[in-house]
């Protein structure tokens, strides 16, 4: 049995989540569970329960080195091909019983070690551990893929934090009030721009290339993937790193036109014709550039600490726009004296703010200079000598190279490293709000849907209102923005 080797980034993940693991704790942790997951021969012949599956081994096999499938044999063997295109190490035939399992569809079962079902609707997700669930026959595959992410966040929970596999039953609307249109054509038909193709936008791509009819796509994202995306890209297998994210993605949805730029290069290529976007990025910065491209419709999807979420966006009317989200609410510490604070060198606060605008190499005394004041050894910050400020911040401190992972103090935003099944939930209901904005043209209230997957969930307190900026500072209370957006869709 072996994790995969971009374990690393796993545990620092494991770690951020979760106070007094270190990364042998870790991965002890890990290689003690024997992972079961099992489709029952209905469930096999249907869209949802297939798709459960196969959401469930792309999420499993980041993560548990041991993974134990059951189900009819042809539909074994390619997920099992697919585990292996994700960690090739994967140990798939595992000596001993499984520890902890998952198991989609009804049927029989006669498990003795604790279980989690998982069943679905079209836009909604069950998992219970009291009695095997069904998954229906719609062909819609966003309950039945959010299932799987709420069935690996209990599978989490119960591995790390010694919590009792103790969903009784919770039934999660993967879009707030959502009914399956009966009509889905204007859904094929829109034109979708996804902002951003990183762990939410691999999700949602996912989600949207399990459609009978996926709309047309546009892929926006610079980025190549790096080996440490491995740990929560849905769609990325072991063999695709250097590849481009846009790439991967295409993969999915062959006929999605791909633009390996940032939105700046897209909007230039194509012009401000799109009317729904799909935003994922990780800065509030390319959120705020995105509301301001004047699309008809944005959805927003991110994972943070604390929480995971999907919120839908109008300009007009009283809802809170993109931006209003996103709007500074107060000073927050520039970033070079976040950085000079947690090297321990905070008198050294403009040379830290030189180095990171330079992104030139740390110099040796400076270099020095952090390893004293950490207490860290000689010979764990070498590997730093020729890196930047950034990269030692990044990868040194939050990424667990030379402080011990989860030393590092307060985690900002930008270094924050979700679970697999945190990023792919985002992206699920992302993708799903965006159908159905789709095939309803219902762009009414603002609603921010918000969910914490390390607690059992309880759906009744997921969705709020949220109003426009109430200081009246944002661009959607802005004339010229205002008049913009009503010239260009005729309101
Ligand atoms: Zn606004």
């Amino acid at each position: 049995m072996a994790l995969p080797d971009y374990f690393q980034r796993g545990a620092v993940a494991v770690a951020q989540v979760i106070a007094g693991f270190d990364e042998s704790a870790i991965r002890n942790r890990l290689e003690s569970v024997v992972l079961g997951i099992s489709v029952s021969t209905a469930a096999a012949h249907t869209v949802q329960g297939t798709v459960a599956a196969e959401l469930l081994v792309r999420l499993a096999a980041r993560m548990y080195p041991a993974i134990k499938l059951d189900g009819p044999s042809d539909r074994v063997a390619s997920l099992s091909d697919l585990a292996r295109s994700i960690n090739p190490d994967v140990e798939l035939s595992p000596e001993g019983a499984t520890t902890v399992s998952v198991s989609v569809g009804g049927g029989r079962h006669t498990a003795t070690q604790p279980t989690i079902y998982v069943g679905s609707s079209a836009l909604t997700a069950r998992v219970t551990t009291k009695a095997p669930a069904s998954v229906g026959r719609s062909v819609l595959p966003f309950g039945a893929g959010a299932g799987a992410c709420l069935a690996m966040a209990a599978i989490f929970r119960h591995v790390f934090m010694d919590a009792p596999l103790s969903e009784s039953e919770v039934d999660f609307p993967v879009v707030p009030g959502g009914r399956p249109p009966e009509r889905t054509q204007s859904a094929t038909r829109a034109n979708l721009a996804f902002v951003g193709v990183g762990a939410v936008g691999n999700g949602a791509v996912w989600a949207i290339s399990k459609l009978p009819e996926p709309p047309l796509v546009d892929l926006i994202d610079p980025e190549v993937i790096e080996l440490s995306n491995l740990q929560r890209y849905v769609l990325a297998r072991r063999d695709q790193v250097g590849i481009a994210k846009v790439e991967v993605a295409r993969e999915a949805l062959p006929d999605a036109r791909v633009f390996q730029s940032d939105l700046t290069g897209y909007l230039n290529a194509v012009g401000f014709i799109h009317e729904m976007m799909a935003v994922s990025v990780d800065s509030a910065r390319g959120r705020v550039a995105a509301q301001a491209s004047l699309p008809k419709v944005v959805v927003n999807g991110w994972t943070q600490p604390g929480d995971l979420g999907v919120s839908a966006h109008s300009f007009l009317g009283d809802g809170a726009c993109l931006a209003c989200l996103y709007l500074p609410k107060s000073v927050s510490p520039s970033e070079d004296a976040v950085y000079a604070r947690a090297l321990g060198v905070p008198e050294q606060q403009p040379h830290v703010r030189n180095l990171l605008y330079s992104g030139q190499p740390v110099p040796a005394p400076l270099l020095t200079l952090i390893g004293q004041r950490l207490g860290i050894d000689e010979a764990l910050m070498s590997p730093f000598a020729d890196k930047s400020i950034r990269e030692l911040y990044r990868e040194g401190l939050c990424g667990g190279a030379v402080l011990p992972i989860g030393a590092a103090g307060t985690l900002r935003q930008d270094v924050h490293v979700p679970l697999p099944h945190q990023s792919a939930l985002a992206g699920i209901m992302l993708a799903a709000r965006c159908f159905i904005l789709a095939a309803t043209s219902a762009h009414g209230r603002t609603v921010v849907s918000r969910v914490d997957v390390l607690k059992p969930v309880n759906p009744a307190f997921m969705n709020q209102l949220a109003l426009k900026d109430s200081r009246g500072l944002c661009i959607c209370q802005d004339s010229e923005f205002i008049s913009a957006y009503a010239a260009k869709y005729g309101q």
